[in-house]
């Protein structure tokens, strides 16, 4: 490979905060805001021009309830949903057989009240600015290099928090990571695109009625007959059929999202495998090949899906969505056995109960396995190995490919941010390191602030 030397130089200090947290998606926005309760100093760096991550590409939020039907998410995630329902841009968490519940959300409405949230509680955001570097005193973290208009600046910090999804920060602060499976595969990722003009109550009714017609994958036909928001999965023989008549599809299933808006509906069917989110050439194709994919996907739903006959094309999401990258090699690597034997850590930080559901990295399958109660997600997968001041929350905690496809939705994920942002702030109030706090004294903190875990308060003391 062709190299060239770049030239040593200055960088200006642009800030030195208390708190860094790098990626302003649903765990970076909760450890923000858990950080800078107390007064912190607290700074957000987001690389778009907004904050929700892939709250905003119109994804319902997976994971508030467990496989029990209790709700097993609550403290600041449920604060954000309490806000969001205040501007009519939240659903109930409603059960589903299949993903144990759903939270509809308008994406718009999360960019602006999530926003809201974070200057409200003082925290410094930054837009437009991509955590591209690290600044390192042997294996200690001090700051960040950010890119942007303005060039080449640095942010110090006393503690950071890696909410980047694709763990950047850990990278290339020489955390090891790992990169999907055994066999470097990683689920591919969708570019969501949404639909107007849907008559989604015939589109229920019809699953509902006719169920033989309309197949859906694990949740039962009665299901669309009593609800009127709603995940549909399946329709399999219908994909067949489209295929069979010549249409391009490379996906097996049919996965719809109602919207909160009367006759919108966002789809979940594009499928690009291969792509290494990590990479802008493949994340470029990822884009083309995605947006390619959504004509003879919009053909399908309007000629062989019923309710869609008159459904016209909205928008797509602003960006693809990335499903998983790299997994930092924390304290602790969450395991297939932890999700599937429902187990309990005394270092828990959060509840999770969402299945693994692995979409295939080749073809154009899906694995789901359910373990039939809930799972913790322990402290020690937050804190990776070999580099201090440093915090990982969201998808790219200490697991393996198969834990990952479960504790990746964006329930745990907040939970996860809002324990990171509470450990900082306990690291930094005691001048210790993240690993070194009490981890009894954050989960007392938890759930104070009202967070769930399977212990009491009074097993705390
Ligand atoms: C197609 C698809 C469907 C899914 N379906 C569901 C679903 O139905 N329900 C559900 O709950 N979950 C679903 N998920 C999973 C879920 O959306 C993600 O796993 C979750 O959002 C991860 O949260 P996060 O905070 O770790 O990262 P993200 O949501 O990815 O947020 C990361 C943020 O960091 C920013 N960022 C990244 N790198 C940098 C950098 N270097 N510098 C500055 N900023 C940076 C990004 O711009 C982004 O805003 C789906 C995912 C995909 C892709």
């Amino acid at each position: 490979m062709k190299t060239i030397s770049e030239p040593a130089k200055e960088l200006v200090v642009r800030k030195e905060t208390d708190v860094l947290v790098i990626g302003g998606g649903p765990s970076g926005i909760m450890a923000a805001l858990a950080a800078a309760e107390d007064g912190l100093n607290v700074m957000l760096i987001e690389s778009r021009s907004f904050v929700g991550g892939n709250m905003t590409i119109g994804l319902p939020i997976l994971g508030f309830l467990g496989q029990k039907g209790n709700q097993i998410i609550k403290g600041l995630p449920q604060k954000l949903i309490d806000r969001l329902k205040a501007v009519q841009a939240s659903s109930e968490h409603r059960p589903c057989p299949l993903h144990m519940s759903l939270t509809l959300v308008e994406p718009e409405a999360v960019k602006t009240v999530a926003l809201e949230m974070l200057t409200e509680s003082k925290v410094d955001v930054l837009f437009y600015a991509f955590c591209a570097g690290v600044v390192m005193e042997k294996d200690e973290l001090k700051g960040v290099i950010i890119e942007s208009k303005a060039g080449r600046e640095v942010v110090l910090a006393k503690t950071i928090i890696d909410c980047s999804g694709d763990a950047d920060v850990a990278y290339r602060s020489g955390v090891p990571c790992e990169y999907g499976n055994e066999n470097g595969g990683v689920q591919p990722p969708t570019l969501m695109f949404c639909l107007g003009g849907v008559d989604t109550e015939k589109l229920r009714t019809s699953v509902a009625e006719e169920p033989r017609t309309y197949l859906t994958d694990f949740i039962p036909a009665e299901y669309f007959g009593q609800n009127n928001q709603f995940v549909l999965v399946g329709m399999r023989n219908l994909i067949k059929k489209a295929q069979d008549d010549g249409l391009d599809l490379n996906v097996e299933r049919t996965i719809l999202i109602t919207g909160l808006r009367k006759g919108e509906v966002w789809v979940n069917m594009t499928r690009v495998n291969g792509v290494n989110g990590t990479d802008p050439g493949s994340l470029t194709y990822g884009e083309i090949e995605g947006r390619r994919q959504i004509t003879d996907i919009q053909k399908y739903l309007i000629d062989y899906v019923p309710g869609f006959e008159n459904a016209y094309f909205l928008k797509t999401a602003p960006f693809l969505g990335i499903r998983e990258t790299r997994r930092i090699q924390g304290l602790y690597t969450m395991t297939r056995e932890d999700i599937m034997t429902c187990n309990h850590f005394d270092d828990a930080i959060a509840v999770a109960s969402y299945p693994l559901d692995i979409h295939h990295p080749n073809g154009g399958g899906c694995t789901l396995e359910w373990c039939g109660d809930c799972y913790d997600i322990p402290f020690r997968s937050l804190i990776p190995q070999k580099v201090k001041n440093l915090l990982v929350a969201g998808r790219c905690i200490s697991t393996t490919h198969e834990a990952m496809s479960a504790i990746r939705v964006m329930a745990p994920c907040m939970a996860m941010g809002e324990a990171a942002g509470r450990a900082a702030k306990m690291a930094i109030s005691q001048g210790i390191q993240p690993a070194d706090i009490d981890v009894k004294k954050l989960q007392q903190e938890l759930l104070e602030k009202g967070a769930y875990l399977r212990i009491g308060k009074e097993e705390l003391v």
